[in-house]
């Protein structure tokens, strides 16, 4: 299906290049000029992604941003914003709002549409039915069971979503914050020690085969699911 973008960008030329740019990479683009048009846009069909500018007439790009994150039906939208090279301040406040990333002006074509589609990868949900195998540890999403050796394990509802989680995801790094938001949602407050305490269970359900190996502390960084040990 084509993804939809919501183009925020007030001076004409740059949101005419970018939408045209979008629409040659194959996104179904909308456009908005200021805040209350972009608002008014946010409804269904929702953009799988917002582009936001950052100087905007009608309020600074962070209350847009919040009132985004603070609806339901649109705190999953990502949000790439567009700033300016002097803007660094507002680069930073924007990320802590909850924007997803962001280009700096002037960009390329190629840049934005690569950061717009590294920014839409992350975002999108894991498959969900794909049966997950590696030496005998084997999760299995249709029927919701993790056998080792085929032994079924037993495990609560949030370490196999942890555990499904690092198996789409072998031989990488995340940090704690990175699995509170990929696990928990980003909009769910947990104190990253939280990680921590499903992690030891997780490897607790692991003990039965030897499992408990590969889900691995890397020390200062995070954790790793890895078949190398
Ligand atoms: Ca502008």
């Amino acid at each position: 299906m084509m993804k939809r973008i919501l183009v925020v960008e007030d001076e004409a030329p740059i949101r005419e290049m970018i939408s045209l740019v979008l629409e040659q990479n194959g996104f179904d683009v909308a456009q908005a000029a200021d805040i209350h048009s972009a608002q008014t846009r946010l409804t269904e069909p929702f953009p799988d992604l917002i582009l936001l500018d950052w100087m905007l007439p009608g309020g600074s790009g962070i209350q847009f941003i919040k009132s985004i994150k603070r609806e339901a039906l649109t705190r999953q939208i990502p949000i790439v914003m567009l700033t300016a090279r002097s803007e660094e301040d507002d680069r930073v406040n924007g990320l802590e709002s909850g924007a997803d990333d962001y280009v700096t002006k002037p960009f390329s074509p190629k840049e934005l549409v690569a950061r717009i589609n590294a920014v839409l990868r992350r975002s999108s949900p894991v498959i969900e039915h794909e049966l997950l195998s590696f030496n005998g540890l084997i999760l299995d999403p249709s029927s919701h069971r993790v056998m080792a050796d085929q032994q079924p394990l037993d495990m609560g509802p949030t370490e196999y979503k942890l555990l499904h989680f690092f198996m789409s995801h072998p031989e990488r790094v995340y940090s704690r914050e990175q699995l509170l938001n990929q696990v928990w949602g980003t909009n769910v407050y947990v104190e990253d020690r939280t990680v921590d305490v499903f992690i030891r269970r997780l490897r607790k359900s692991l003990e039965v085969g030897g499992y408990d190996k590969m889900l691995q502390t890397v020390r200062g960084s995070g954790y790793r699911f890895s078949t190398r040990f």
